[in-house]
């Protein structure tokens, strides 16, 4: 699976639309301080789903879309389109390519896509679950994580192994199932309460 392309449009400084093709041989981006780099690592995390305002660097998620400049209004949008190649079936869609989108608007509705079809977060997690993708993957790795990881702060050392061998997907879904089997122990509960009082 290769990230091929990014479409930042009103996300943090991006006021254009701007296009960023990953062609083979593209490793790194440069330029000088404050000119938009980790704006554009934000923006990658932003559109795989990140809901933290920590980890996007802002203090509320309305902060990321264009505040505007002297000469240029804000934007009222902000949105971030992701696109890979999935020839090699990676991801567990039949498609070859995907592109995922988020926006958002200032009254605050957002909205996802998966190759322009609108989708909830959950399908774009549910996507990237184990492929180290991510938001909270391994494969976008800020300097204080990387603190983290060597301090094995909330075991973080430990969740990256094992996202990266793959169970964070099983461990989700019991999570899920053990949740549901307890609401349907109170369900159960509450029946026989029911029948008591019946009797
Ligand atoms: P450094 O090398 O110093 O880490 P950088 O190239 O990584 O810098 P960023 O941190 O990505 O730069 O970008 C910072 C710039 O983004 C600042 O000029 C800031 O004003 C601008 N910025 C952040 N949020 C917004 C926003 N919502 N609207 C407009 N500009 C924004």
């Amino acid at each position: 699976m290769q990230l091929t392309r990014l479409e930042i449009k009103g996300f943090k400084s991006f006021g254009d639309k701007v296009n960023i093709n990953f062609n083979e041989g593209v490793t790194a981006i440069v330029g000088p301080n404050g000119c938009g780099k980790s704006n554009v690592v934000d923006a990658i995390r932003w559109v795989l789903g990140e809901q933290s305002t920590r980890m996007l660097r802002s203090e509320k998620m309305e902060n990321i879309i264009f505040n505007g400049t002297r000469n240029r209004k804000p934007a009222q949008l902000a949105e971030v389109s992701l696109s890979f190649d999935n020839t090699r079936n990676v991801l567990p869609t039949s498609f070859s390519q995907i592109t995922i989108t988020r926006k958002l608007y200032r009254n605050g509705d957002s909205e996802y896509r998966i190759n322009d079809v609108q989708c909830r977060l959950k399908d774009i997690t549910d996507l990237f679950l184990d492929t180290g993708v991510g938001s909270d993957s391994y494969s976008i790795i800020e300097l204080k994580m990387v603190d983290e990881i060597i301090a094995n702060k909330e075991h973080s050392r430990r969740n990256l192994f094992e996202e990266a061998s793959g169970i964070s997907k099983y461990k989700l879904r019991k999570k899920q199932t053990f949740s549901k089997l307890k609401d349907t122990e109170s369900d159960l509960e509450r029946v026989e309460d029911l029948l008591v009082e019946i009797d």
